[in-house]
């Protein structure tokens, strides 16, 4: 029974690896009854070879014939189990080719569907390679990007990145520039019509352009004009690529913090792409244009790196020739391209300030704006407004007022804003109702712009104690600075507000102790500092203001606020102030004696060491003010109040003029 048993199961196992299990074979199977039969029946199933079923026929005994069908059994499933395997084999292995054979057959079809361009396209792009011109080693690079670009499925995204960055390298102008021809009276001409006055600067200019001309290499230093908001240096910078025949690119840095904006991605990340420099060079499509770096004061850091940094290889002769993008990964040739830098201040970091060559521009005087107004701003507002120049007639005087109550600026900016608001609204004017032409003047200024606005450059009209004009000199021009001090009974404390910088706070501290060392000729109870407090407040206290050059004014009015000897009101000053009262010279001369003026100033006194910054202030400007150069601060004060201080001498004040009479020694006469 045990090996019945057995030959059944095997059986049953050899039909399933044969796959010739039936379930009527089973439900037959079962139904035998007689063991002879059973095996018998499995016999013949098992067994194929005639001469072994003879031998079987030939065994008498039940259990051997039993044993027997068994080795049968168990041989032919060894044979079949390894058949299988080997068969599992093969069928894996067509079944890859076959998938594979099958997809490339797929893509074939699906391309030559698509037309021909696909196949070709790849050819198409291995001549634009080579007929981009590029250096061997980034033609090398292409071809490379291209090999891979043909292995990969068209679909895919990585093929569009490396599509993409092949589009770039061919895009950009490896030997393509314009021709750059410096005609320097061509130039001159250029420039002048494009700007009034600036003389010197324009003068700078066509030296700079008579050297590269010469030179024929761009390792002349980069030219950095610095001035106020509005007074042309963009402008300028267009003019010269224009003068010169090169194109025109103009970058702002202001605020730009991030080192990939000039330098570009790495084309690993998602959405890459090369930074500001290249991407206009590609947009222009010439390797020699003229950048214009707009506000380069206005470079900002961050973690994402520094961009000065890269800009200092972008402007460096000695590097540029071989400027390296994160993206393009091959070294392109800036060494063709002309850099122009325009900056507010001189807040520029100091290895890029190396690398250029500083041009001062000031701010504009109210002939000079007249000038540009009539000559340029006008006449181009005339026309980007539609306006015929019959239909407009405003005059000088119209044009002063506009400049003197309705802007407030160093330089033109605003006016040519005004003026365009102006011709707007003539525009509308005529065009409903059926004018003519209209005239403008002072009066009616009010109708078309607005009221006056609230001119803050205002002097007070009051002689004060304690309160004296100060200039100052911002990134946007001049500016007169109230310094308003008052000393009230306290102990001595010093209380400074107007979001004072350190260096203005510390030439507050100088100002006390100047105060101090001198009290007898300045008229002031040498104890005071035990007995005031002393406040000094710079109004409109929310701009921060700094800078030493406030140093006179402050002492002036903290004297003043001690002796109570009120101070001019229409008189202006600047200058720094050492412990022993000598002045010292001052920056910005210029936009400070515009702002005096434009503040109704007349009398303004300046450091005797600006003397030479004289020479260079236009004549209507000095003929309008009382300019006073000073030495020492005596001098100033003499300038400043209103009248003499008396001496205080033994607790009691006494007046200079009976300084003899009372015979006391003064270090320092005032008088
Ligand atoms: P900035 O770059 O110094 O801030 P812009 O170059 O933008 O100033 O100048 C502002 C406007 O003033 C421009 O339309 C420019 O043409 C005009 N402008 C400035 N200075 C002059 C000038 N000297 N002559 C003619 N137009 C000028």
């Amino acid at each position: 029974e045990a090996i019945k048993r057995e030959v059944i199961g095997k059986f049953k196992e050899l039909s399933e690896l044969r796959n010739r299990v039936s379930d009527e074979m089973l439900i037959l199977l079962n139904k035998i009854d007689n063991i002879e039969q059973l095996i018998d029946f499995i016999i013949t199933q098992v067994v194929s070879d005639i001469v072994i079923r003879q031998e079987f026929l030939g065994i008498e005994s039940l259990k051997k014939r039993l044993n027997r069908l068994l080795i049968e059994l168990n041989k032919e499933i060894g044979v079949l189990t390894v058949e299988k395997r080997i068969q599992g084999r093969v069928k894996q292995q067509i079944e890859k080719n076959q998938k594979e054979y099958y997809l490339h057959e797929q893509a074939k079809a699906i391309q030559q569907e698509l037309g021909d361009e696909d196949l070709n396209d790849w050819e198409i792009l291995s001549q634009k390679i080579k007929k981009a011109k590029m250096p061997k080693e980034a033609e090398l690079k292409a071809m490379g990007e291209l090999k891979k670009l043909k292995l990969m499925p068209p679909m895919s995204s990585d093929s569009a990145i490396v599509r993409s960055y092949l589009d770039h390298l061919i895009g950009l102008p490896w030997c393509k520039s314009t021709k750059v021809n410096i005609d320097l009276n061509k130039a001159e001409k250029i420039l002048n019509k494009d700007h009034y006055g600036l003389d010197k600067i324009k003068d700078r200019i066509i030296e700079f352009l008579a050297v590269q001309k010469r030179v024929n290499n761009n390792k002349s230093p980069i030219l950095c004009f610095v001035g106020p908001p509005g007074v042309g240096k963009t402008s300028l910078g267009e003019s010269i690529a224009k003068s010169v025949g090169r194109k025109y690119i103009r970058i702002a840095l202001g605020g730009l913090h991030d080192e990939s904006e000039i330098r570009g991605h790495r084309k690993t990340y998602v959405g890459s792409m090369p930074g500001k420099i290249l991407q206009n060079i590609t947009r222009v499509g010439v390797n020699n244009p003229l950048f214009l770096l707009d506000e380069i004061d206005k470079l900002g850091t961050h973690h994402r790196g520094d961009p000065a940094s890269a800009l200092l290889e972008v402007l460096d002769p000695e590097q540029n020739h071989s400027f390296v993008d994160n993206y393009t990964e091959t070294p392109f040739d800036l060494s063709q391209v002309m850099f122009i830098a325009t900056a507010n201040s001189l807040n520029i970091p100091s290895p890029l300030k190396d690398r250029m060559e500083i041009i001062f521009l000031s701010g504009y005087t109210e002939q000079e704006k007249l000038k540009i107004a009539e000559q340029y701003l006008l006449p181009k507002q005339i026309k980007n407004t539609g306006l015929k120049p019959n239909e407009i007639s405003i005059d000088s005087e119209t044009i002063l007022s506009i400049i003197r109550f309705h802007t407030m600026e160093a330089g033109v900016r605003e006016l040519d804003r005004k003026l365009n608001k102006l011709c707007r609204k003539i525009v509308k004017l005529i065009d409903t109702n059926k004018f003519k032409k209209i005239t403008v003047n002072s009066e009616s200024l009010i109708e078309f712009l607005g009221p006056e606005i609230n001119n803050f450059n205002f002097k007070i009209n009051e002689n004060k104690v304690g309160r004296v004009n100060g200039l100052a000199w911002t990134e946007v021009g001049g500016d007169i600075l109230h310094i308003e001090v008052v000393s009230i009974i306290g102990k001595g404390n010093i209380i400074r507000t107007g979001k004072l910088g350190d260096v203005m706070l510390e030439s507050i501290q100088t100002a006390i102790s100047l105060v101090r060392s001198r009290t007898e000729a300045l008229g002031i109870d040498e104890r005071f500092y035990e007995t005031n407090d002393i406040h000094v407040h710079v109004p409109e206290a929310a701009t921060p203001k700094d800078g030493p050059s406030a140093g006179i004014a402050m002492v002036t009015a903290i004297a003043s606020s001690l002796n109570h000897i009120p101070i001019k009101s229409d008189v202006a000053m600047t200058g720094e102030v050492t412990l022993y009262g000598d002045v010292l010279a001052i920056g910005g001369l210029k936009e400070k004696l515009l702002a005096a003026l434009r503040g109704k100033i007349k009398t303004v006194i300046i450091p005797k060491r600006n003397i030479k910054d004289l020479e260079e202030i236009p004549v209507e400007i000095k003929g309008a003010l009382n300019i006073v150069l000073v030495s020492t601060i005596d001098e100033v004060l003499e300038v400043a109040f209103e009248y003499k201080p008396k001496q205080f001498v033994n607790n009691k004040k006494v007046s200079i003029d009976d300084r003899k009479s009372v015979n006391v020694y003064n270090p320092n006469p005032l008088i």
